[in-house]
């Protein structure tokens, strides 16, 4: 079994409640949305992934795409001390786009002892529902079509976090000022009827490196969140502003 993997580093999350924990990050290529604000999705470059050998130090191996699970094992095993890792984050991209793939991947990578870690759109639950045994966090996206520029998910977001909540699982909405404030609203109805204690995060979205969510704005959004949700937290992307990969 093989992959289309756009490249393979070890850096700190930048987004999220484990914001600042260590992770080798495992980026997966393609979408199966085209989000407006989208950095990584939309661009298919698939001849080669490349591998940061020593972290931080901005030199790229090219390995050629497509990779097989062996090739992924041995780049995670022979370039990063896992004991130094939180978690193996498997980011995108949407990684579920290779389900078969990570089927054969996750036994192995439990088997390293590290925690592994699910970045993904939220918009795959057949996909998701026979991996999740293998899962222990799962960063679910909520996408407000408004913001996001898609066709409503609210369905297939419905059924992946039933599957998901079997593992760690929170949820994160990406949102400016723009943001439709119904969209947001029937988001945490959603969320509230499967379980109000998933953690919500409110991603201000990142343009030219800053901020497009105001102050008021942003406490206004977490404040209607605890209406109806117990955890409801506003984090930027962080590693944006610390140049991390
Ligand atoms: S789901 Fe994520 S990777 Fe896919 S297009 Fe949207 S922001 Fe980009």
């Amino acid at each position: 079994m093989t992959a289309l993997i756009r490249e393979i580093f070890s850096s700190v999350q930048g987004e999220g409640p484990y914001v600042g924990c260590r992770q080798v990050f495992i980026r997966f290529e393609g979408c199966n949305l085209s989000c407006r604000y989208c950095d990584t999705g939309r661009v298919i470059e698939t001849d080669t992934c490349r591998v940061e050998i020593e972290p931080g130090g901005r030199f790229f191996l090219e390995l050629s795409n497509p990779l097989s699970v062996q090739d992924v094992l041995d780049v995670v095993m022979n370039n990063y001390k896992l004991s130094l890792h939180h978690s193996v984050s498997l980011t995108g991209g949407e990684p579920l786009l290779q389900a078969d793939f990570l089927k054969e991947l996750l036994p192995s990578l439990k088997q390293t002892g590290s925690l592994v870690y699910l970045e993904t759109n939220g918009s795959l639950p057949d996909a998701l529902r026979p991996l999740i045994g293998m899962v222990d966090i799962v960063a679910m996206d909520i996408k407000l079509p408004g913001t996001a520029g898609c066709s409503p998910l609210w369905d297939e977001h419905l059924h992946f976090l039933s599957v998901a909540k079997r593992a760690r699982l929170f949820v994160k909405i990406v949102m400016d000022d723009l943001s439709s404030i119904s969209e947001f609203e029937e988001a945490l109805e959603l969320i509230a009827g499967v379980d109000d204690g998933i953690p919500l995060i409110i991603q201000p979205m990142t343009r030219g490196g800053k901020c497009s969510l105001s102050p008021g704005r942003a406490l206004g959004l977490q404040a209607a969140g605890l209406g109806r949700l117990k955890d409801v937290r506003v984090i930027p992307q962080v590693h944006v502003m610390m140049g991390q990969l």
